[in-house]
């Protein structure tokens, strides 16, 4: 069980976020938000795989006007993403979502950003202040940071953070959560901590423009899941260049890899080698296929032999492990039979019903 950083409870309509709050899994929409169907559509898609509350990106006045309709279509806490422009905070806030972002980087001024709080403040909903590594420093010509460097942009960008959370809490606003995503996970790894350091606001984590879906999993698993186990973050998001619901999944994958929470089924299967003598990727795919729609948080292994299998799939709930002509059942570590190759995946499945 990892002790997780104490910090104070922000409330995104149903959805709590730090304190004692499970962490919670965010998503953002890739649709234009103008186009309040195909949004609404994407939102339900989101939800169905277990997205918790929803971000969408507010460029346009045409948009911010869209928010209200969207909210009226969907179950989903609805959070709006500002840049640049105080007018559009507020008429997102106007609108009725149930939570704002915004760059300190990009909107600045005190006056602008007082508007916005006190407008926030009048809805009851929070503000996160979320601060990008791209908006904090002129960086032109910076190739490849050096330590030194990395470092202090880590220290900038906490800086700008808590300078905008201070100038919130003197405005008596204190419905903060805070974010500080660098597309490099080594320097969101060390704002975060530094960060952590510092205050006691929830911690919503991200890697951002980690790139497309492959290169996106192991930055946002290094990023993410180093500061889950260390206990810092609150909620959290995956970002690829890739469909939307894979951001969730991998978001409870590495929640799930951390034994944090499990949203779906975790499907432990050996690597194969020279002692597989079964076509083991197959299996694996069929058991997949017959897991799609379980809901509860079970670990099946399936194992290409029978030599190393059971033992080192010993927690499974349930678990096959796999030889020429014949495979054994087991369960928990304990093998319940040895079945022939074409009983083995019905049989399987009969157990997987029956399991509490
Ligand atoms: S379970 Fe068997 S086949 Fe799979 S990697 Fe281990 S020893 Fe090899």
């Amino acid at each position: 069980m990892i002790a997780r950083r104490k910090t104070r409870k922000v409330q995104v309509a149903a959805v709590s976020i730090g304190g004692d709050s499970p962490i919670s899994v965010q998503g953002m929409t890739k649709t234009r938000t103008e186009d309040t169907k195909a949004t609404v559509r994407q939102i339900e898609e989101l939800a169905e795989v277990g997205c918790e509350i929803v971000r969408v990106a507010v460029p346009t006045r045409v948009a911010a006007r869209a928010l209200k309709k969207i909210k009226a279509q969907i179950s989903l806490p609805l959070v709006a993403d500002i840049h640049y422009s105080p007018t559009l905070a507020l008429m997102a806030i106007e609108a009725g979502v149930d939570k704002i972002r915004i760059n300190p980087g990009n909107i600045r001024k005190p006056e602008a950003q007082k508007k916005i709080v006190l407008a926030a403040k009048k809805h009851k909903i929070p503000i996160r202040i979320g601060v990008n590594s791209g908006s904090v420093l002129p960086r032109k010509g910076l190739k490849v940071m050096r330590p030194a460097e990395e470092q202090n942009l880590a220290v900038l960008m906490v800086e700008l953070v808590l300078k905008a959370a201070h100038f919130f809490e003197s405005l008596d606003f204190g419905d903060i959560v805070i974010s500080l995503k660098a597309s490099d996970p080594i320097v969101t790894i060390r704002a975060y901590r530094l960060a952590a350091m510092k205050c006691d606001y929830p911690f919503h984590l991200g890697v951002t423009a980690t790139g497309p879906a492959e290169e996106s999993m192991a930055k946002s698993a290094i990023g993410i899941g180093t500061l889950l186990a260390e206990g810092i973050g609150d909620t959290i998001r995956v970002s690829t260049t890739g469909p939307p619901q894979l951001e969730i999944k991998t978001a409870y994958d590495i929640l799930a890899a951390l034994g944090i929470r499990r949203h779906s089924p975790e499907i432990i299967s050996c690597p194969v080698c020279g002692r597989c003598e079964v076509d083991l990727p197959k299996i694996v795919g069929e058991v997949k296929e017959a897991l799609a729609h379980e809901k509860r948080p079970l670990k099946i292994a399936v194992m290409g032999c029978v030599v190393n299998g059971p033992g080192e799939a010993a927690e499974a709930d349930l678990g096959i492990a796999c030889t020429k002509d014949y495979g054994f059942i087991f369960k928990k570590g304990e093998i319940l039979r040895r079945v022939s190759e074409n009983a083995l995946m019905n049989e399987f499945l009969q157990e997987l019903r029956e399991l509490e």
